[in-house]
């Protein structure tokens, strides 16, 4: 029999087996007849048992019986043959597919019945027949084996693909139990699988291992559904494909790498990916923006030449996959396609399989751009200063630490640079105007340095320039020359022209001590003696300008400690009238009480204190002092009251605070200022500029008289006589004690009185010592005398006393 038969009587005798009208013909004919009865299939030269009233196994191959060959042969459809009868039935082409069988049995009375029962059987078959032709035709299409199990799992069917699968043919396996093709170990597997079909559960790819032909387990992947209850099928459908783990592993390793590639893509680093042997496997979107490399060009396309570094020297060097530590990040520069540079920091991961074996490596650069420029700005403003760009103070002493470490020593150079008189420009042209001077001030002085000196803006107009190996001072002070030359060029801005002149001091020292702040401190002392001799100069340092300096910083000390600890007093010499010989006034004078007691005078500390902040202190402690000396002086008074002349310096009567301290200062101590002379010295006078000259309009207004002190001895302009708000001058001492001797200081000291007289203002004369003196001054004139020959300055005990006595006197 052809196999294609075999398939199409396997399924009918299955479904037949099952069937309930079948199984119930089998039943209820031998109730009729009372012995066994059988319903069987025609299969060559055998019979299969569909149904059966005796428990032996159904689907049983066994010898037809007589009568059962009698219907398959003949035409009769009842035959009885040595005791057994049986009723043939037919399939859909009309031809006897099996009969129905009593055993032993005397023939029925009920033949007719029992006809009925095959035609039944007849009809069964004839829908099980198209059926299974159906069903087979879609089957037999499928490249996948279709079993069809018994709720036992004995197989019921299978489909020609079973050949290729397992190189089984159907009829090896129909009627065998599947749990032989099982391999042990998958079996409880599979029988858990199949109580889950018979739950209803959709059986979802179950791979198990099945015996082929050869004896050898082939994995299969196995789906299946419970048919139990369909006719036609009667079982569990299962389908089998053999277990592709290669096109398995395809799709996987297809969606894991589509995955990646999202995640790649989506990344805010730039990742470039090699293989084991270095060539590029992944750039993604970052990385190609980043590098430059087109959109569209496949990684496989690239090499690692196409990803270019900048080293920390600048130098372009190509990314190897040894070139970043694994890890540890590393920082890099990129130049993207426009030139920018883009920082990166670098971590490079190598990738190894299983067996630790190297297979990769995945190259991340994170973008630190914003941070890298962020933290350079906030270095380079930590150590430049703003306005000129030039490194600060911090820089240089970095740079002088580094030297002290450089071996052998060298000696390094400073010129301490100061603009003269910058304060000036400022008050006349504008912070803007001295802005910009500074500026380009700075960029002037860069320009005489050697490469590797260091240029530095020191604060205000200060500038020092560190030379490093300079072979002597005169090195130093050439340089120092350059850059004061440099300096004086005129300067222009917009339609001004301005001309500026520096101060320098210079020092040397080795590059082991420069770092302790000795070589700064001497060529500052060294500007401090080039301001002094008269600025616009250069003054290298020596020992006898420390010792100064030093002298001065114990003087100012001297004060400083006075001032704070209530030793600082005044005391007050009389101005007589130059008639009478009366008492008009006296002038405040400034003395320190040493610890020891004794009292010392200016000449110990004024100069000292010249152009420094100790000079304002000073001038209010000594007005406050001589205000409540005024007071006192008042209040003794009868009817006349003595004047008090308080001194003021340059300094103070700039001094943005002045005019509001004097006002606190008369309503703390209720002095009048009609009383009070405030004395300036020409020389400050002229300092003072014109806000200074409002200022001493301010204090006329006030009720303030002002007298010019010294007159004679600086400018001696006779034109301040006439621009000055004053009321007195007075003639220095020098000019005084040689009225008798030199005719030209006579000749000045009486026109200036002649034309003082002129102009209204009283004059005194200073430093009158002796007869001489005296009767000199009264000769020309002058209105009022003060000096030794009267008194000397009092302290206020002696000064309250002296006035009490000329009063009464
Ligand atoms: P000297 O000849 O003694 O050096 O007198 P000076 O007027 O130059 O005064 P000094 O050097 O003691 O003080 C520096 C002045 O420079 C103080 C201030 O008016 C001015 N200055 C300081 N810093 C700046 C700045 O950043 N911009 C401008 N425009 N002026 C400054
Ligand atoms: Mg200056």
């Amino acid at each position: 029999m052809m196999r294609e038969d075999l398939k199409v009587v396997d399924v009918r005798r299955s479904h037949l087996a099952r069937h309930p009208v079948v199984v119930d013909c089998a039943r209820i004919v031998s109730a009729m007849v009372g012995g066994r009865c059988d319903v069987v299939v025609f299969e060559d030269n055998r019979c299969f048992v569909v149904a059966s009233s005796a428990p032996d196994p159904v689907l049983q191959p066994r010898h037809p019986t007589e009568s059962e060959l009698a219907v398959r042969d003949g035409s009769e459809r009842f035959v009885e043959v040595a005791g057994n009868s049986s009723v043939g039935f037919v399939d859909i082409d009309g031809r006897v597919a099996g009969a129905v069988t009593a055993w032993g049995t005397e023939p029925a009375v009920r033949v007719e019945a029992w006809h009925g029962m095959a035609r039944l059987v007849t009809s069964v078959l004839a829908a099980t027949g198209h059926d299974a032709s159906f069903f087979e035709s879609a089957v037999q299409g499928l490249r996948d084996t279709v079993i069809v199990l018994s709720p036992d799992m004995e197989i019921v069917w299978v489909n020609d693909a079973v050949g290729s699968l397992l190189g089984r043919t159907p009829a090896e396996a129909i009627g065998r139990s599947a749990a032989e093709f099982v391999h042990p170990d998958d079996l409880a597997m599979t029988v858990d699988a199949i109580s889950r079909i018979r739950q209803g559960l959709e059986l979802f790819r179950l791979t198990v291992r099945l015996r082929g032909a050869a004896e050898d387990w082939v994995p299969v992947e196995v789906t299946g559904a419970d048919h139990s209850l369909d006719p036609t099928l009667g079982g569990l459908v299962l389908s089998l494909r053999y277990a592709d783990y290669e096109s398995e592993l395809g799709t996987t390793i297809d969606r894991v790498e589509r995955m990646s590639k999202a995640i790649v893509s989506g990344l805010r680093d730039g990742i470039v990916a090699t293989d084991q042997f270095g060539a590029v496997t992944v750039v993604n979107d970052v990385a190609r923006t980043m590098f430059g490399v087109a959109a569209d060009a496949p990684a496989s396309s690239l090499t690692l030449d196409d990803f270019e570094l900048l080293d920390e020297n600048g130098r372009r060097r190509n990314l190897t996959v040894d070139s970043v530590d694994d890890g540890a990040p590393m920082e890099s520069c990129v130049v993207s396609p426009r030139g920018e540079i883009r920082y990166v920091t670098i971590t490079s991961t190598a990738v190894t399989d299983d067996h630790g074996d190297y297979i990769g490596t995945v190259v991340a650069f994170h973008d630190v751009t914003a941070e890298h420029l962020a933290r350079e700005e906030l270095r380079s403003q930590a150590l430049h200063d703003q306005l000129t760009g030039l490194a600060n103070r911090r820089q240089l002493e970095t740079r002088l630490g580094e030297l002290s470490l450089v071996s052998p020593a060298v000696d390094v150079g400073v010129c301490f640079i100061d603009l003269d008189g910058f304060k000036l420009v400022n008050d006349n042209h504008g912070h803007r105007t001295g802005d910009q001077l500074i500026g380009i001030a700075a960029r002037r002085l860069a320009r005489q340095l050697r490469h590797g000196d260091l240029l530095v803006r020191h604060g205000g107009d200060e500038f020092v320039a560190l030379l490093v190996d300079v072979e002597s001072i005169d090195v130093a002070v050439a340089a120092a020359e350059r850059c004061l030359t440099a300096l004086s060029e005129p300067y222009e801005i917009g339609d001004d022209r301005f001309d500026l002149t520096a101060s320098i001091g210079v020092a040397i020292a080795s590059s082991t001590e420069a770092h302790t702040g000795v070589l700064l401190q001497h060529a500052d002392i060294a500007l401090y003696a080039a301001k002094n001799r008269g600025r616009n100069r250069i003054e290298p340092f020596d020992e006898s300008l420390a010792e100064a300096v030093s002298v001065e910083q114990h003087q100012r000390q001297l004060l400083r400690d006075a001032l704070e600890n209530d030793r600082f007093v005044m005391h007050f010499q009389p101005l007589v009238d130059a008639v009478s010989g009366a008492t008009v006034g006296y002038e405040a004078l400034a003395r320190i009480r040493t610890e020891e007691g004794d009292v010392i005078g200016p000449p110990a500390f004024m100069e000292s204190i010249a152009n420094t902040g100790l000079m304002w202190d000073l001038d209010q402690t000594a007005f406050v002092l001589s205000c409540e000396a005024a007071v006192l002086l008042d209040r003794l008074s009868d009817d006349v009251v003595p004047y008090l002349a308080c001194n003021f310096s340059a300094v103070s009567l700039t001094h943005p605070e002045f005019l509001p301290f004097i006002d606190a200062a008369i309503a703390t101590t209720g002095a009048d200022p009609c009383q009070i002379y405030i004395e300036i010295t020409e020389s400050a006078a002229f300092d003072v500029g014109p806000a200074g000259l409002a200022t001493l309009s301010a204090l006329s207004d006030r009720g303030f008289r002002i007298a010019l002190d010294d007159f004679g001895t600086g400018y001696s302009s006779l034109a301040h006589l006439r621009d000055l708000p004053i009321s007195t001058v007075k003639v220095d001492r020098s000019f005084i004690v040689q009225l008798a001797k030199h005719d030209s200081e006579r000749a000045i000291a009486a026109a200036i009185v002649t034309l003082a007289r002129e102009l209204d203002l009283g004059t005194v004369a200073e430093g009158v010592e002796t007869q001489v003196h005296e009767d000199q001054a009264q000769q020309l004139g002058f209105t009022t005398l003060q000096g030794w020959r009267y008194s000397h300055a009092l302290s206020l005990a002696d000064c309250l006393d002296d006035w009490n006595a000329r009063q009464s006197g």
